[in-house]
């Protein structure tokens, strides 16, 4: 019986569950399913890394302050955290990995390293 690949859409002779024209074309399918899958996980991977990379730039120049501002300006996005962890009313920490910053009323940024010696 005549089928067609779904993969490349050729057409091949094969058993009734044959999905596939060759085995090419089989690992290509799987391939492009599992990209579609991670691309969710890399997009947000992409902003956890960029947002470490700005509070350890901070924190290398020995900046521990700075304003809410100043950090969006540098594209921090202040959406995606690893963890948030709420001390007392009103106030949050939020973590990148192992860093941790916290955001005051008056539109600062103080941002620390979690596992501090
Ligand atoms: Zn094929």
């Amino acid at each position: 019986m005549e089928r067609k690949c779904i993969h490349c859409g050729a057409p091949f002779q094969g058993r009734m569950d044959k999905k596939f024209c060759c085995d090419d074309c089989r690992t290509e399918y799987h391939n492009k399913i599992r990209r579609q899958r991670e691309k969710g996980l890399r997009e947000i991977n992409h902003i956890l890394s960029q947002n470490w990379r700005i509070l350890s730039a901070q924190l290398r120049k020995g900046r521990r302050r700075i304003s809410v501002s100043e950090l969006a300006a540098h594209d921090f996005n202040f959406e995606i955290y690893t963890s948030m962890r709420k001390t007392f009313p009103g106030r949050r920490i939020y973590g990148c990995y192992n860093l941790a910053y916290r955001i005051s009323r008056t539109g600062y940024v103080h941002i620390f390293p979690i596992f501090e010696g």
